[in-house]
């Protein structure tokens, strides 16, 4: 069943339902909640749910998901349910008064197939000014048979006025356990590998089913090769190593496998759990390395490095501050064998 496939977001799945099974629905839903947790997807159910020519029939209201009108729900093709989005490609994607304009057209005319007339609005932060207050207008006076759901990360950069008119469904990332049980059944992901995703994802579903974890797997070995590194206090070696990041590796990816082991690297030395450390394979390692290591210089390096992640913006040589950045990286951390 369709809405059974939304791992977690019980309170909104439930009062979704109820609105279905009670035919009390709203004109306007605002669904809020992190970046990649499942909003958009929740949305697209629901329309489903309010379009189906053949819902099952359960006390539970759901579609069926394989008819003509849940297919072209999906895929955004459903004359009834109009999606409308940012352009994503561009430096500030932004949600136009051309677009509020479309959505006028849209959802004035009576539905043809449906019982209501749907527009998902995604992103809906990103509406311009004069797009929020043209699209105002449409939310005070709504036709009828009109079901508006704007989904956002970020609902403080909605209009106020906007936010008022909609009935708001907020939604949390998945805990640990619905996040694990997701992966495995949708991705076949063994245990260690769903720890993992959980950890760099913030339990973010929709977040993770993008990402290929062998690859990260790899990445994330950097740290542990640098650990390896030898000898440590050649400081050719360690040129070279910075030259062959700057120049070969997303500086992003560089920080946030630089930040996560430093991250585990401290949890150890100071006693941490297993189940808090994202490496739990490499254990041995960490432990190995944190013998040696006082944290307070972890510390150090933690803020040495946050300051390394500024330094695009500042216009600062990469290569340059990495360099800076793993000479003092080899003097806190010595060599592990
Ligand atoms: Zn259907």
């Amino acid at each position: 069943m369709p809405f059974a496939d939304i791992i977690g977001h019980d309170g909104p799945k439930r009062k979704i339902r109820t609105a279905l099974g009670r035919q009390t629905i709203g004109h306007a839903y605002l669904f809020s909640g992190d970046e990649g947790i499942g909003k958009r997807l929740m949305a697209v159910r629901f329309a489903q749910a309010l379009s189906c020519d053949t819902p099952p029939a359960s006390s539970q209201p759901d579609s069926c998901g394989e008819c003509r009108a849940c297919r072209q729900v999906a895929t955004g093709t459903y004359p009834d349910a109009l999606m409308i989005q940012p352009e994503r490609e561009k430096a500030n994607p932004q949600i136009k008064i051309d677009q509020v304009r479309e959505i006028e057209r849209h959802m004035i005319y009576r539905p043809l197939f449906s019982s209501h007339k749907i527009c998902i609005i995604d992103d809906a932060d990103r509406l311009t000014t004069n797009a929020a207050n043209a699209f105002l207008k449409t939310l005070e006076d709504p036709p009828d048979h009109s079901v508006f759901i704007l989904v956002t990360s970020q609902p403080f950069r909605l209009l106020a006025t906007v936010r008022s008119r909609c009935l708001t469904l907020k939604f949390s990332p998945a805990t640990s356990m619905q996040f694990e049980g997701a992966l495995a059944l949708k991705r076949a992901v063994a245990s260690d590998d769903a720890k993992f995703l959980a950890q760099i994802s913030g339990n973010r579903i929709g977040v993770a089913f993008g990402m290929d974890t062998a690859q990260l797997r790899s990445q994330h070995d950097h740290f542990f090769q640098l650990c390896r590194d030898r000898p440590p206090a050649n400081p050719t070696t360690i040129l070279e190593r910075a030259e062959d990041l700057s120049k070969t590796k997303r500086f992003p990816d560089v920080i946030e496998w630089l930040a996560h082991g430093l991250r585990d690297l401290l949890l150890v030395s100071i006693g941490a759990e297993r189940d808090l450390l994202l490496h739990q394979k490499n254990v041995e390692t960490l432990h190995h390395v944190a013998e040696s290591v006082d944290p307070a210089h972890v510390v150090e390096l933690a803020e040495r490095l946050h300051a390394l992640e500024r330094a695009p913006r500042q216009n600062l040589n990469l290569q340059l501050a990495l360099e800076n950045f793993l000479l003092r990286f080899h003097q806190v951390i010595r060599r592990v064998a």
